[in-house]
């Protein structure tokens, strides 16, 4: 199926005429094209966001809040189609698209078409000197939305829906490996009645039309979810225009395991957050930190689990891990488990391709458990963003600290404990922006999201997403 890039509510193909293939993970063929925009496209849609920018941000909240319910309502009533060609496009399991990416596009849009109604100006009196200040929150204008393929409609629409709700236009670019579900929210978009112009989605690769993106002055912000280079590049780029900037980045964050935790409901949750999506999720645990009391345990009760997952063709129901997303992807992650020799890591469960059958051309990795000893190596340090975790043992709770705060990275961090004094102290001591206890993953939309040190800048949920897509201007009246 080829695709078209969304333009003021119309379907349009890329001025230069020139296109990129789209593959099918699952098989490694080539099934369909996407555009490859030029600068030009980037303008076409610029100039339609402004000149649907003065209608827009002037449009009751009532109005949008019901137009951003409707797009909700319309993912929710498509989700087996959308999640179809959401597995097709990425190698995700279907089960994983049903159950997490399609309802949460779906959420995306009616948490923020609720958030937009209670948003509200802040006042301060300035007592004795007659005067009253008020903060109003104003959109930005034109905004950038630049996501990345791990989970293509729920990143994408986690950026879109607060932008739009708070009365920007918006010039958004999935990734070109995952472009599909993009292409379809057009169409719904057209159905739930948003006004042309106010969206409009550009397809292509990240260095020429991406960076179009980035680089127009008349784009005021841009809200970026990708690889941390990716986004040091593009900070590059935006600091002298003073652009707006929301980075959501990398991550290689810690699974830290007490002997005191529920064992059980641990080690159930350690294998989704290992490898659910494949790992291909930037909060997944991909560094378990074991205490030393429990590490031979764990070391076989968890082994024996993942063996018991199923890699398969992600459009079959009982597919537990799919492909990967690329073939480019699929090396990079095998050349972190060829290291593992060089680093003097020992290989526990997995670390071949295996076979799929019907697709023995997909790019497909089992789940690979990686031992390793010191945390200045490679397999711990760098991420690898795959079905690959490591795991090595502490001894105390300041080792494991010192462990899991050892990286460049801060985006999340999981502890796996009963203990009261030592969950407080850790979830003050982590330099993360989530840290999840006792769970993995549990998102309540209110709350903020975010990664400290090279994870990123910036917070996205509730309303600090409000917060960034919106300009605050204080106004102070003084009366006689
Ligand atoms: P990427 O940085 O290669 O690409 C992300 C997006 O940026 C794509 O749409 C790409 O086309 C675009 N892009 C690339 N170069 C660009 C440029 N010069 N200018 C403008 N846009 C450009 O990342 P990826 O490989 O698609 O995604 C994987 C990465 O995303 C991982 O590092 C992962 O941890 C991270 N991620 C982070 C979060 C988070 O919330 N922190 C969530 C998901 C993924």
């Amino acid at each position: 199926m080829n695709i078209k890039n969304y333009i003021n509510g119309k379907f349009e193909d890329p001025i230069k005429g020139e296109y990129i293939d789209n593959y099918n993970p699952s098989i490694g063929e080539i099934y369909g094209q996407i555009p490859n925009s030029s600068k030009d496209d980037v303008e076409k849609a610029v100039e339609a966001a402004e000149k649907a920018f003065p209608s827009w941000s002037n449009t009751t909240l009532a109005t949008r809040s019901k137009i951003l319910s409707k797009i909700a309502e319309l993912i929710k009533d498509k989700l087996e189609f959308l999640a179809a060609a959401e597995s097709k496009d990425n190698g995700k399991p279907i089960s994983l698209a049903k159950a997490v990416d399609i309802p949460r596009a779906a959420a995306n849009f009616q948490f923020f078409a609720n958030a937009i109604t209670q948003f509200s100006s802040e006042a301060h009196e300035s007592v004795g000197l007659n005067a009253m200040n008020f903060t109003l929150r104003q959109p930005l204008g034109v905004v950038g939305c630049i996501s990345p393929w791990n989970l293509p409609l729920y990143l994408f629409t986690w950026k879109i829906a607060p932008a739009i709700a708070s009365g920007n236009c918006v010039i958004a670019k999935p990734s070109e490996i995952t472009p599909m579900t993009a292409f379809l929210l057009g169409e719904i978009c057209n159905e739930a009645g948003l006004p042309k112009g106010v969206l409009n989605i550009i397809h292509g690769l990240g260095a020429s039309t991406g960076q179009a993106i980035v680089e127009h002055p008349n784009i005021k912000a841009i809200s970026f979810t990708g690889g941390t280079e990716t986004g040091a590049h593009i900070a590059r780029i935006a600091a002298p225009m003073f652009k707006k900037l929301s980075l959501e980045l990398g991550g290689k964050n810690p699974n830290i395991i007490f002997a005191d935790c529920d064992y059980e409901k641990m080690l159930e949750t350690t294998v989704r957050s290992s490898f659910a999506n494949q790992g291909q999720i930037c909060l997944c645990g991909s560094r378990i930190l074991v205490e030393e009391k429990i590490y031979e345990k764990f070391k076989t009760d968890f082994i024996k689990k993942v063996s018991e997952l199923k890699v398969g063709n992600p459009s079959e129901e009982t597919t537990n891990i799919g492909a990967l997303v690329s073939k480019e992807h699929l090396e990079k992650v095998k050349s972190y488990i060829d290291i593992a020799e060089v680093e003097n890591a020992k290989i526990l469960f997995g670390g071949d391709r295996g076979t799929v059958k019907n697709c023995e051309n997909g790019y497909y990795l089992q789940p690979t458990i990686i031992e390793v000893s010191d945390n200045n190596c490679r397999l711990n340090q760098e991420e690898i963003f795959g079905p690959v975790v490591t795991i090595m043992s502490f001894k105390t709770d300041e080792e494991a600290l010192q462990l899991a705060n050892d990286v460049k990275y801060g985006l999340s961090a999981t502890l796996w404990t009963n203990n009261l004094n030592r969950t407080m102290q850790f979830s003050k001591q982590l330099h993360t922006g989530i840290v999840w206890v006792n769970t993995w993953m549990l998102r309540d939309l209110r709350t903020a999201f975010g990664g400290a040190k090279d994870s990123g800048v910036g917070r996205e949920g509730g309303f600090e997403a409000l917060r960034f897509f919106t300009e605050p201007k204080n106004i102070c009246i003084q009366y006689e």
